[in-house]
């Protein structure tokens, strides 16, 4: 006998996996964190389907905490870079749109900085235009020259 694999039948099976699930949640209005043993309303507890009340075992703050301090790690840099990068790529223009305000305010704390740091570009392009000039072939010289005006 064949067993067929159609796409079809894995969403029926979450769907089923996910009624008994559903089937299971007790409602809580308040848990205690099972790191800072605080009780706590449920809004203070991300949702956590397979949990049976619905909600993970750690606090909002405990798990910010314990995520912060996971990125601290080389591990846990590595794959933010990851997980960042493939935002990015999969949303080009909010990605685009959040690095031109940064830009915008990195440009805005440190205008003169910046400001030198750009002039200091153009001097150096400059000088080795000059210096290119003097060596330069005729053909070369007008291509040059325009580049310097
Ligand atoms: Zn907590």
């Amino acid at each position: 006998m064949k067993i067929q694999k159609s796409s079809t039948s894995v969403p029926s099976v979450k769907a089923g996996k996910r009624a008994t699930i559903k089937k299971a949640l007790v409602t809580v209005t308040e848990k205690q964190c099972s790191r800072c043993k605080v009780i706590k309303l449920a809004s203070e507890f991300y949702r956590k389907a397979s949990d049976s009340t619905g909600l993970g075992s750690h606090c909002t703050e405990c798990r910010k905490a314990s995520e912060r301090a996971f990125r601290a790690t080389p591990e846990g840099k590595a794959k933010n870079y990851l997980k960042q990068k493939f935002w990015r790529e999969n949303n080009p223009e909010k990605a685009k749109a959040i690095a031109q305000k940064a830009s915008k305010k990195y440009y805005e704390k440190n205008k003169e900085l910046v400001l030198q740091r750009n002039n200091d570009r153009r001097n150096r392009e400059k000088l080795n235009l000059f210096r290119k000039l003097k060596t330069a072939q005729p053909n070369q010289e007008l291509i040059l020259k325009a580049r310097l005006s």
